[in-house]
């Protein structure tokens, strides 16, 4: 029987696993990947507080380190469920488990291409994160899909160390701030479509093409790498029964990171909010440890 259990290792979760265990209460951390989540694929951050410079891993590991030094306990197992009542059950692939409170810390992934077979090309030309893989296209062809902020960053990104760089975009325009529209539009290797919708990924082993439909009409690009930058999904699938959701599946939270369910937090990037930065993550993990803490409190007292 544990105080709180935590639903994710990224920073969110660590952070929550900081604060819960050094109120002295008895937490698991589940994870169902890898410790750190999202940012552990960063090789370099530059805005989390105190480090000027540091790789997303490095970051996450003295994260990791603390909360276990802390006192918290983990166990490498996907939540699949979760079911409600005075005492919460948690129920992974191979084990549940009894707590109070639970804070759900599960974060997003990027959103994928409907109907295209992105999966086969998957480090062949198809990449998410420009940061982690752009450098592998050095010198080559590449396309950014999407049309806001995040996409319209990683072309210009590209562009420093790409001849040529597309943006697909499948508005008549592009959603990004002005700044960034005045930035790509000064950009002479930056060929933004609007328009456009991605038909077919092409090439025998690795990505070679992308058939598009512009207005009506079928065109074809040669291309090397595109970056994927439509948006993110949260995690929140075992919990789609659980707690309340808004339309594209966040959790609801309110600024206690409180859900619609007594006992049930929610923090981080899987949560109802503006902006999804570490800093964010970090500063939920804190506030829903601390009302965690308190609901277990009264619990206990009962
Ligand atoms: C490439 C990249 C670079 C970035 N760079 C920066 C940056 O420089 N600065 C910045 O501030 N932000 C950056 N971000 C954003 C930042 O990484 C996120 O805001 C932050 O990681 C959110 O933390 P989180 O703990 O809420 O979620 P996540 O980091 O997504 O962690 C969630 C964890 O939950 C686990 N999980 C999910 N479902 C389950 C389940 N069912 N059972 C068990 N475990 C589960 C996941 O495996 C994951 O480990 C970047 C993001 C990316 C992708």
């Amino acid at each position: 029987m544990y105080d709180i259990i935590i639903i994710g290792a990224g920073p969110s979760g660590l952070t929550a696993g900081i604060y819960s265990a050094r109120a002295g209460k008895k937490v698991l951390i589940l994870e169902g990947d890898a410790i750190g989540g999202q940012i552990a694929s960063s090789p370099l951050v530059e805005n989390y507080p105190s480090q000027a410079q540091i790789s997303g891993s490095d970051l996450v590991d003295k994260m990791y380190e603390q909360a276990e030094s802390c006192g918290c306990d983990f166990e490498f197992e996907k939540v699949t469920s979760v079911e409600k009542g005075t005492i919460l059950k948690v129920i992974t692939e191979y084990n549940t488990y009894e707590c109070y409170a639970i804070i759900i810390a599960t974060g997003s992934k990027p959103r994928h291409i409907r109907g295209l077979d992105e999966e086969k090309y998957l480090g062949h030309g198809i990449g998410y994160c420009v940061m982690c893989d752009g450098d592998f296209y050095k010198g080559q062809i590449t396309g950014v899909l999407g049309g806001g902020n995040t996409a319209v960053q990683n072309a210009l990104y590209l562009s420093n160390i790409c001849p040529k760089v597309y943006l697909f975009q499948n508005l008549p325009q592009l959603t990004c701030e002005d700044t960034l529209k005045k930035r790509i539009k000064a950009k002479e290797n930056i060929e933004i479509i609007c328009n456009a919708q991605i038909t077919k990924l092409l090439g025998e082993n690795k990505l070679e093409q992308v058939e598009l439909n512009v207005d009506g009409q079928n065109r074809l690009v040669d291309i090397n790498g595109l970056f994927i930058s439509i948006g993110q999904e949260p995690n929140n699938a075992p919990f789609t029964n659980l707690v309340a959701m808004d339309r594209m599946g966040y959790i609801i939270g309110n600024e206690f990171c409180q859900t619609n369910v007594p006992g049930i937090y929610v923090a981080g990037d899987c949560r109802t909010k503006t902006i999804r930065q570490l800093t964010t993550a970090t500063a939920d993990g804190s506030i829903s440890a601390i009302y965690a803490c308190s609901y277990v409190d009264e619990q206990k007292a009962k």
